[in-house]
């Protein structure tokens, strides 16, 4: 039963994050005006907004004008629903999984809306990163994660300088430096590691199918692949741990 309540909370949080998804990158309020429908402009019921459900019952439809609502809505709810449920399953029901939890659900927003709009919001960028943060169960665990966070942006700025300088360009933003400080916050250096190294190879194929000789268009989102590798090495953060020792000792 309580497993059910965690995929329903999840469900709810995904919901609000559709939001965001929509709203941040058009710089709008994301609390008001209340849901309405994109096409004519209606508020919509209490019953409407039923994650997942509400969507199904009305068949991808608005229950007004009968204009298409996207898919994303409800995806995003059922993926959204699944990390709370999967997160609560690995780290138990804590107010920490919580946290990292919301973590992974705003990553995915972000996510989401670097593939869609090719922008990555500071505001949802940096909520991640307070969660990630505060996601501890005593002070002392503050400061691992504080000083992982910080490890990891500075390795990530350092990176930085030798990039840019070797590509003779600006190389990655200040979005992926923060993302670099949740990731270490998150998952500890040693981890966050192999995250980084997973996400290059995740991207690595994807890079060779988009290629193309115009370098505008060149421009892979990498937010996805570093959430998604995150997301892999925290599930299966024992058995990479009991590998790295059994290869580095
Ligand atoms: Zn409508």
């Amino acid at each position: 039963m309580e497993w059910i309540l965690v995929f329903i909370l999840g469900a709810a949080i995904g919901s609000f994050l559709n939001v965001l998804i929509v709203r941040t990158p058009r710089d709008e309020n994301v609390s008001f005006p209340a849901s309405h429908c994109m096409s004519c402009d209606t508020p919509l019921r209490a019953w409407h907004n039923v994650p997942i459900l509400s969507w199904l019952y009305l068949r991808g439809k608005c229950a007004f004008c009968g204009v298409k609502i996207s898919a994303q809505y409800p995806i995003v709810e059922t993926l959204t629903g699944l990390v709370f449920l999967f997160t609560a399953l690995k780290l138990g029901i804590s107010f920490q999984a919580f946290g990292i939890a919301m973590v992974f659900s705003l990553l995915l927003s972000l996510s989401i809306i670097d593939f869609r709009y090719k922008m990555v919001p500071d505001s949802i960028n940096l909520a991640a990163l307070t969660f990630a943060l505060f996601s501890v169960a005593s002070m002392g665990e503050f400061f691992t994660h504080f000083t992982n966070a910080l490890l990891f942006a500075g390795g990530f700025t350092l990176l930085r300088f030798y990039l840019s300088y070797a590509i003779k360009k600006e190389a990655m933003g200040e979005a992926d430096i923060m993302i670099a400080a949740t990731m270490g916050a998150v998952l500890g250096v040693q981890l966050a590691l192999v995250a980084i190294f997973l996400s290059a190879i995740l991207a690595l194929p994807a890079l060779l199918l988009t290629r193309t000789d115009d370098e505008e268009s060149q421009q892979l989102p990498f937010i996805p692949f570093l959430a998604i590798s995150m997301w892999i090495v925290l599930m299966f953060d024992t058995q990479i741990s009991l590998y790295l020792e059994a290869f580095y000792g």
